[in-house]
């Protein structure tokens, strides 16, 4: 059986940037994957050139149930954090408009980038991997896959949300949340939510 430190389930963008930051805490990463490439859907997003951070980020911007997660995540990796990584790996960008910054070229910088501070980091990353079940052991979580059985210390879910199931996304983070008995809030689409009241739409 393969053990390791971390597991790390779905490399897309939060999967990938985990991946490099526990690998360079010195613990042995693995990132697991049941599509044919890692971050897809960063590909496609900001309309293909990645609007990959905002200059004025700050919790207040943020809508969320709980409005102290943001204040403690951001807290400890900032914009600038990201724009310094950007900066490190060369990738040209521009201020597009209100502090949104875009990739001058392609998504594929950001992606690119993230796998080559994976690499560097010494994280290992393997697609085409179905996870089955997932049982919690003493001394972490073990692993049932498509490429077999695999024990960590710490197990990471990062399988993303529900849009875009053709990029490979599922519901399997809600899934394995609910397993170990957190609450789950209803799931609606929320990429671009436009909503209206009715004497509003009246008026319309
Ligand atoms: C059209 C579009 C444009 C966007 N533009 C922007 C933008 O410009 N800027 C921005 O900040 N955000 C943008 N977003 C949002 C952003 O792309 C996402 O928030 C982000 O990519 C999500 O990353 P993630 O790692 O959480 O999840 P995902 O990228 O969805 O990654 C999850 C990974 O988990 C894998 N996975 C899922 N289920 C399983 C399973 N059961 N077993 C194994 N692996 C599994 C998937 O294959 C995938 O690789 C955009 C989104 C879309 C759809």
């Amino acid at each position: 059986m393969h053990s390791t430190d971390v597991i790390i389930l779905g490399a897309g963008a939060a999967g990938l940037m985990c991946a490099q930051l526990s690998a360079r805490r010195g613990r042995r990463v693995l990132l697991l994957d049941h599509a044919n490439k890692p971050g897809k859907k960063i590909l496609m997003s900001g309309g293909g050139r990645c609007n990959f951070t905002n200059l004025y980020t700050e919790p207040s911007n943020f809508l969320s149930h709980n409005a102290h997660f943001c204040k403690s995540a951001l807290a400890r990796y900032t914009q600038w954090d990201f724009i310094e990584l950007v900066c490190k790996h060369g990738v040209p960008y521009h201020e597009k408009k209100l502090g949104q910054l875009f990739c001058d070229n392609k998504a594929s910088d950001i992606l690119d980038m993230l796998l080559a501070e994976c690499d560097e980091a010494g994280a290992e990353i393997r697609m085409h991997t179905s996870i089955e079940q997932i049982d919690k052991t003493d001394s972490g979580y073990l692993l049932r896959t498509s490429a077999g059985p695999f024990a960590c210390q710490s197990l990471v879910i990062a399988t993303g949300g529900l849009s875009i199931p053709t990029l490979g996304a599922t519901g399997f983070g809600y899934q394995v949340a609910r397993q170990f008995g957190h609450t789950l809030l209803p799931t609606r689409a929320g990429l671009v939510p436009f909503t209206i009241t009715e004497p509003q739409l009246k008026a319309m």
